[in-house]
């Protein structure tokens, strides 16, 4: 492992392969991630938190202080709890934080738990979810700034959209409710990885 990443030429902690060289896995799925994938991750996030802080910042600091403290819980505690905690990326013994696409750095504070998420884990993954970015459209609507309020929801859509076409088609987490990984997709990474694939089954949705 280098400081940054985990090394791309070795298998996950879960996989059963020696090496990674010409696994058909990786044509489709992300195993490891690297520095241009978070700086596109970085980049789509900034502008949409951005705007929304400053939406709450002209409407009351306290408020602002308050929702930055909301994100700061949920990003690196909450979310990694109900949702990473599930990934096999998590399952790295190595590592004392994150080192991925999104979440970078959160630090690793909850057990492994393969398999997928129970119904109270996504409750609360999308109650923070919709906190969170909701507050400033809100915020902005309370000002009566529409113009901001829709350049701001449209942002937090494409951001979405974006998401889910480069992260979520192709994130290892199937547990995350917004994982879209075709099923001959997750059935090819699920036989590298016998140990997730025993989670799930003893799981079964
Ligand atoms: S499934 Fe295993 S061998 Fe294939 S890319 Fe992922 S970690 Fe490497
Ligand atoms: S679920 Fe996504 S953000 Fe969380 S550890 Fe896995 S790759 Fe990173």
């Amino acid at each position: 492992m280098n400081k940054l990443f985990l090394d791309p030429k070795q298998p996950l902690h879960t996989c059963k392969e020696e090496k990674c060289d010409g696994c058909p896995v990786s044509e489709k799925l992300v195993c490891h991630f690297n520095g241009k994938q978070l700086t596109w991750f970085l980049l789509l996030a900034f502008p949409i938190f951005g705007l929304g802080g400053y939406g709450i910042f002209t409407f009351n600091v306290w408020i602002f202080a308050a929702w930055i403290a909301m994100i700061l819980l949920y990003f690196l505690l909450i979310e990694i709890r109900v949702m990473c905690s599930h990934c096999s990326h998590y399952a790295e013994p190595e590592l004392t934080s994150l080192k991925c696409w999104a979440n970078y750095g959160a630090p690793k504070l909850w057990k492994y738990r393969p398999g997928p998420m129970s119904f109270m884990e996504k409750f609360i993954f999308f109650a923070g979810l919709i906190i969170i970015f909701s507050a400033p459209a809100a915020a902005f609507g309370l000002q009566e700034r529409f113009w901001f309020m829709g350049i701001y929801i449209f942002a937090v859509i494409l951001g979405f959209a974006f998401l889910h076409i480069f992260l979520c088609k192709h994130c290892m987490n199937f547990a995350c409710p917004m994982n879209a990984v075709k099923k001959k997709d997750r059935e090819d990474f699920f036989d590298k990885n016998p140990g997730v694939k025993d989670a799930w089954e003893e799981n079964d949705e």
